[in-house]
């Protein structure tokens, strides 16, 4: 059986484009576009073989389904000819039960989706995958592209650049100077795309990158790409999956751009249409307080929305002041119950350090997200029982600047309530034993 799926305005103006034209924007009311599939196709298949269907190629080597993103290959992009997948086993990450984290903090029932266990170190592998992926279908059909291009800071760059070095494409990377990690901006440059570090933060690399695009055969790879969406939208499907296809009550997500709660819920939304589900968890987005402008919105009950200017923050991935997918994410927000909460770069480091104490090793945004964790529970948003799911949206190996300078205490504005920085020593054994002494217990 043959599947479909168009872009279409998110406001439902006609007409609907083909996945492989070059539409970012709605040309009739200039919205964001979205992928639709054929819903009543789909709903052919009842929800016990869909179910059934993706865990039988669950982490599997048949090509390409094993990755977590083209095992669902039918609600994401039935589009692309397997020929054309451009795949690094995307998904699939641990669902880590922080037990011990959460008892100390007294909860019950909380896990992290360790998103950041991925190739290039975060979530954007999921979305990647599937735009490069069209992008190669469109070669293959003869259209003319030089190059594929995004605005990013820091994350989405590794993810294009990695991909289309994987797939022999050109990638070209607009970063704003001085902001991302030295991990993150290494990422593109060993993969081989142009990097270009330009002197402005990433709103501002955003507008560069959307005009260089629109006149110069070059396709755009920011999350207005509203392919991306998909390929993040299994992130919630294989949170279910990974929970035996059961619900979670609440889902916390670290938000800058607001593709990827907007990707979230509308993967949540895809299951409960297609029976796989019939209920929806309570959405929480997490915002630094440096950049908050959903946070803002939220506070007037979403009647008003206005761009802010971001100001520096530790997680520096969600440092945007202007979120393109903000027509997205409110409606998600509205259906999901949803709350904004925000953190401050002192609630963020420390929230992070916290959980590394019991086995992680987190990002700064998932320092966001945990410390909005911790702000709702003590709040008593949670019931006793509640399953709570914390997206982790990076690896903390991408952050090390920020690890180190939170354990030496040379963060601004934060307090280091949890250093523990390492013990200099000269080769001496008294004096190495006269420290363990001091410092160790004997373990219980
Ligand atoms: C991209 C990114 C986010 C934010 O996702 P949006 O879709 O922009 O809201 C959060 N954390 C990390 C580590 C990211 O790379
Ligand atoms: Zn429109």
């Amino acid at each position: 059986m043959e599947y479909r799926a168009w872009f279409q305005c998110i406001k439902g103006c006609d007409p609907t484009y083909d996945l492989t034209d070059i539409i970012y924007e709605c040309p009739n009311c200039g919205s964001l576009l979205e992928v639709r599939h054929d819903v009543e196709r789909l709903q052919a298949r009842s929800a016990a073989a869909w179910i059934k269907l993706f865990d039988d190629r669950w982490r599997r080597t048949e090509w390409p389904y094993g990755s977590s993103v083209w095992g669902k290959k039918e609600w994401i992009c039935p589009n692309v000819h397997n020929d054309n997948v451009v795949s690094m086993y995307e998904g699939g990450t641990n669902l880590f039960w922080a037990e011990r984290f959460a008892k100390s903090v007294g909860m019950d029932d909380l896990w992290i989706k360790q998103c950041g266990n991925a190739h290039t170190g975060s979530f954007k592998d999921l979305g990647m995958t599937v735009l490069v992926s069209m992008v190669k279908q469109m070669l293959a059909e003869g259209k003319k592209i030089k190059g594929i291009a995004c605005a990013s800071t820091g994350d989405t760059s590794a993810a294009l650049a990695a991909y289309c070095a994987a797939a022999g494409l050109q990638a070209i990377v607009f970063l704003p100077k001085d902001k991302v990690s030295t991990s993150q901006l290494i990422q593109p440059i060993a993969n081989g795309a142009l990097t270009l570090s330009i002197d402005t933060d990433f709103d501002g690399c955003m507008k560069i990158v959307k005009d260089v695009c629109r006149e110069n055969n070059i396709y755009l790879a920011n999350s207005m790409n509203s392919l991306r969406v998909e390929g993040q939208k299994t992130l919630s499907i294989e949170l279910v999956q990974q929970f035996d296809w059961e619900v979670p009550d609440w889902v916390i997500i670290p938000v800058g751009n607001l593709g990827n709660i907007s990707a979230i819920g509308k993967g949540f939304l895809m299951m409960r249409e297609l029976g796989i589900i019939s209920r929806l968890p309570r959405l929480v987005a997490a915002q630094s307080a440096n950049a908050n402008p959903l946070y803002l919105s939220y506070q007037t009950g979403f009647k008003c929305f206005e761009p802010v200017k971001a100001k520096p923050t530790l997680a520096s991935a969600i440092q945007i002041g202007d979120p393109v997918s903000i027509h997205k994410a409110i409606p998600v927000l509205q259906e999901f119950d949803g709350i904004v909460e925000q953190a401050t770069e002192d609630e963020l480091a420390n929230a992070s350090a916290l959980a590394d104490r019991s086995g992680l090793f987190n990002c700064p945004h998932t320092g966001v997200a945990l410390a909005v964790l911790l702000k709702l529970n003590e709040r008593k948003m949670f019931a006793p029982h509640d399953r709570i799911v914390v997206i982790s949206t990076a690896h903390g190996l991408k952050f090390p600047d920020f690890k180190v300078r939170y354990h030496r205490g040379e963060l601004k504005g934060v307090t280091s309530r949890y250093a523990n920085p390492p013990v200099e020593l000269p080769a001496d054994y008294d004096a190495v034993t006269k420290v363990i002494d001091e410092r160790v217990q004997a373990m219980k």
